[in-house]
This record gives structure tokens, C-alpha cells and sequence, in this order.
């Protein structure tokens, strides 16, 4: 057993405040592995202190010094992404492949996006007799879940960095060792003291003691809808800025003009990525009622191809496991029939769930309505295009989607989704552009240009 001291505050690993202590467990064994410490509210007070004395520094740095010290961290992610990627695959079970490409090698794009953004990024407008200036909100909280341990980190860090602003990170208590190694390489990229410090913790405790610091300016949020709603009332209440990227059941649209095998594969892929423990992952696939059992038996092909253990890890808990069980088993109750998968365990050990596709389903079941954050897919049949768009659009999230079709066709489908991101025809993801929800799915957006204005306040200057 590993154990870990310390929390990263004000540039260097000070002793915790106390002496709990938080096991990390590897989901593909079971076993716990290293500890980590459990923060407390006095970690995060001196943490916020640090953040503060930093700011001004910070915020007063040109932006082409800035965007040098993010082009170093881009260097120390990418110099050490061997040891990110196993520790990932370690601590949230992610396979080696996925963890090395996707784990480790996103944050290296979006932390030297932001590197490249500075160079470009205008900090003052003009409009009529003003000039706009755009200036850093100040110290921010950023709380993380655990699904995308690092890319979380940084798509919140890189930006809030890029505007001139400091900032206190509380990762997932299932992925502290991920958060530790991003703070050393903060730390090897040379940020002055404070503007970026971590600290390990519990949610309820850690967490709600960095959204209700006084000397938090805004917290950044990506997690459950359920917490997300609590933060975002604190954060009203104290009138502080908030943004929230929270929970999805986005919707994959099958137009009648569209490939079917490569639509079917494409959504069936998206939920098996990590394990579905992803919040943009196109859970609910919609086809007319003409092509739909061939749509159905080509998904029960897609998903043979992800035998456990080898192209889909476990899930990150056992909570989590049985609470993707639960689904599946409500599935069933509820009348959608099981094509592939089920609730039966495929390996003795680990968190597994077998990778799962329900057909008939219908949208009022509680499997079209609630996000599982497993490899569960819902296949549901559509009358006409009035009724894929009804159905698409009749949940609570917004958070994503893909249309598949002529293009014309699909764009103006697109078009008409409530959704922050729509994929047409398969379109790949872009580390660029905007990432949020509409409805319940949450409050602004990341990355790229859009991203780092969450960070921003805005000040007119009237000549
Ligand atoms: P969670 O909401 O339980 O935890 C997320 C983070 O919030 C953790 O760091 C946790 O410690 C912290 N937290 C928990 N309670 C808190 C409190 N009372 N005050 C302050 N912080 C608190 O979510 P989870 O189970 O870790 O993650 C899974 C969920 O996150 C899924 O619902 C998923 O859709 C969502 N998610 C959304 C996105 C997105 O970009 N929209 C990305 C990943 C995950």
C-alpha cells in the first residue's frame, strides 16, 4: 500500500490538517493500493489564502508569459504521459490503449490549446466610445469528477490559468492519484507559488467547504446533476459565478438516408468508450421503424466485439457497478428486451458489467430518462421525423447528440436538437470547441475560445 502525504498548496506538498486518509482501489482487482489524504475544511482555507496572495500576480503576468508556462505544462503532461496512463488505468480501470491516447493524450492538446489561444486571444474590444476590458474573475474553485480524471483537471485549470486567474482544485475522491501528478507537473512548469494548488478530499466535506469559502470568486463544477444543483444554489446564494457540466442521455439519430451499419457502430462505440462512464455518450439510439430490427441485430454484432476486461475496463466502483446493475435490472422490469449483455457479472473480479443493448424501448422507461454511466445502450423506434425529434428532445439533459443521414437532411436536424454538441455523420470530437449542455445538462461551457471567457468579467471604459 502507497501511502501519499500531503496536499499541493502555495507551490510546494504541505501536511494535511488531519490525519484521515482515503483508499484508492483498482477497480479491475478490487484491491486498495494507496492512500491518499482525506482534506479538510483547514486544507482548503489555506489553499483559497494561497490562491488569493497569488492572484494579483498572477493576473497582472502578459499574456505571452502565461501562455509560456502553459506551454510547459503542455511539455510536462506530454513528458510523463507513460506514468498518467498507468496510473489512470490503475486507479479508474481505463485499458491501457484508451488511457494512454485518450486520458493522457487529451490534456496535453487542451493545455497547449490554451498556450496557443494567448497568442491570438484579443483581452480588450472596442465598442462605439468604449473600450471592453476582459479581466480574470479571480481565485476559482474547480471540483472535478473522476470519469476523465486529468482532462477534467485541465479543462477547467488551462483556461482559468489563461485568464490571469488562480485556482484551487478538489478532484474525485476515486481518482486523487491522477490529480497529484498533474500537480507535480504543475509545479515542474514553473507556476508561481499559489496560483495553482491541490487538495485531496471528500465531496461533502472538502468540496462544500471550497464552494462556500469567501474567498472563492467561482466555482467550476463537472459532475452529477444532483450536486450540480446544490453547488449552483450556494454559488446563487453567495452570488457567486458558477458554471456546471453535469449529466446527459444524449439521443443518436437514424435518419432513413443514413448508413446504418456505420451509424449503429458509431453509437455503440460511444457508450462502450470508458466503460460508458461518460457524460456525453450517445445512449439512446433512435431508428425507424422499417430499418429497426436490422438496426437492433447489427448492435448486438457492434457490442460482441468488447469482451471485457480487454477493449472495456471495469467501472470505477462497486457502487457504481451495482448502481449500472440496477438499471439494467429496471430495464428488464419495465419490459425493454435484453438483445446483448445483462446484468450477470462476466468476470469474477474487477467492477465489470457486460456491455448491454435494450431494444424496445419506449421513452417514458426509466432507462430512456436516466443517465446509467455504464455500457448500457437503448435502442428506440421512431414513427416519422416529428416523432424522432420529440423523442430525442423529451428529456431532462441536453448535454449532446449525433444525427446520421444526407447531410442536408441531418444538419437541419441537427439544427432543431436542444443540445450543446451534435455529431453529423460521425463527425469527431474537437478539443476546440465549445462543451456544455442546454437544459438541465449545465450552466456554460469549455474549451477552446468559449471556454476560456467563463473565466473572464468584462469592464467598459466610456471615452
Ligand atoms: P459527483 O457529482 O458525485 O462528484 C463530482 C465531484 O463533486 C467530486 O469531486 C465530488 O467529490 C464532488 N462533490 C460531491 N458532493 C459534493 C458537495 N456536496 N459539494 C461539493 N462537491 C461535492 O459525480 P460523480 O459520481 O463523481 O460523477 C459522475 C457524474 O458526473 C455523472 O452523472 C456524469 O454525467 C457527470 N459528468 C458530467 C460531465 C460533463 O462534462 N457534463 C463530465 C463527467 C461527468
Amino acid at each position: 500500500m502507497k501511502v501519499h502525504d500531503g496536499m499541493y498548496i502555495d507551490g510546494a506538498w504541505r501536511p494535511a490538517a488531519g490525519t484521515g486518509t482515503i483508499a484508492v482501489v483498482n477497480p479491475a482487482t478490487e484491491e486498495p493500493f494507496a492512500t491518499v489524504p482525506a482534506g479538510e475544511p483547514a486544507d482548503i482555507d489555506a489553499a483559497v489564502r494561497a490562491a488569493r496572495a497569488a492572484f494579483p500576480g498572477w493576473a497582472a503576468t502578459p499574456p505571452a508569459e502565461r501562455a509560456a508556462r502553459l506551454a510547459a505544462l503542455r511539455d510536462a503532461l506530454a513528458a510523463r504521459q507513460d506514468e498518467i496512463a498507468a496510473t489512470v488505468t490503475a486507479e479508474l480501470g481505463a485499458p491501457p490503449k484508451l488511457a494512454h491516447a485518450v486520458h493522457a493524450g487529451l490534456p496535453v492538446t487542451v493545455a497547449g490549446s490554451y498556450a496557443d489561444l494567448l497568442g491570438t486571444y484579443a483581452f480588450e474590444e472596442k465598442v462605439g466610445n468604449s473600450t471592453v476590458l476582459l479581466e480574470p474573475v479571480g481565485v476559482v474553485g474547480a471540483i472535478t469528477p473522476w470519469n476523465y480524471p486529468l482532462h477534467q483537471i485541465v479543462a477547467k485549470v488551462a483556461p482559468a490559468l489563461a485568464a490571469g486567474c488562480a485556482v484551487v482544485v478538489k478532484p474525485a475522491e476515486e481518482t486523487p492519484l491522477t490529480a497529484r501528478l498533474f500537480a507535480e507537473c504543475v509545479h515542474e512548469a514553473g507556476f508561481p507559488a499559489g496560483v495553482v494548488n491541490v487538495v485531496t478530499g471528500l465531496g461533502h466535506v472538502t468540496g462544500q467547504a471550497l464552494v462556500e469559502h469567501d474567498g472563492v470568486d467561482m466555482i467550476s463544477f463537472t459532475g452529477s446533476t444532483a450536486v450540480g444543483r446544490r453547488i449552483g444554489a450556494a454559488a446563487g446564494g453567495a452570488v457567486k459565478r458558477v458554471a456546471l457540466e453535469l449529466g446527459g442521455k444524449s439521443a443518436s439519430v437514424i435518419l432513413p438516408g443514413a448508413d446504418l451499419a456505420k451509424a449503429v457502430a458509431g453509437s455503440v462505440a460511444s457508450v462502450m468508450s470508458n466503460s460508458g462512464q461518460r457524460c456525453n455518450a450517445l445512449t439512446r439510439v433512435l431508428v425507424g421503424a422499417d430499418r429497426y430490427e436490422e438496426a437492433v441485430a447489427l448492435a448486438a454484432e457492434a457490442a460482441a466485439k468488447y469482451p471485457a476486461g480487454d477493449r472495456i475496463g471495469p467501472l470505477v466502483s462497486a457502487a457504481q457497478r451495482d448502481r449500472v446493475v440496477a438499471y439494467i435490472e429496471k430495464g428488464i422490469a419495465e419490459g425493454a428486451r435484453i438483445v446483448a449483455g445483462g446484468p450477470r457479472p462476466p468476470l469474477e473480479r474487477g467492477f465489470y458489467v457486460a456491455p448491454t443493448v435494450f431494444a424496445d424501448v419506449t421513452p417514458g422507461m426509466t432507462i430512456a430518462q436516466e443517465e446509467i454511466f455504464g455500457p448500457v445502450v437503448a435502442f428506440l423506434r421512431y414513427e416519422d421525423e416529428e416523432d424522432a425529434l420529440r423523442i430525442a428532445n423529451g428529456t431532462e439533459y441536453g448535454l449532446a447528440g449525433a444525427v446520421w443521414g444526407e447531410p442536408e437532411a441531418a444538419v437541419a436536424f441537427a439544427r432543431r436538437m436542444e443540445a450543446g454538441q451534435v455529431d453529423v455523420n460521425g463527425g469527431r470530437f474537437n478539443p476546440l470547441a465549445p462543451f456544455g449542455g442546454y437544459k438541465q445538462s449545465g450552466v456554460g461551457r469549455e474549451l477552446g475560445a468559449h471556454g476560456l471567457a467563463e473565466y473572464l468579467h468584462t469592464k467598459s471604459l466610456q471615452f
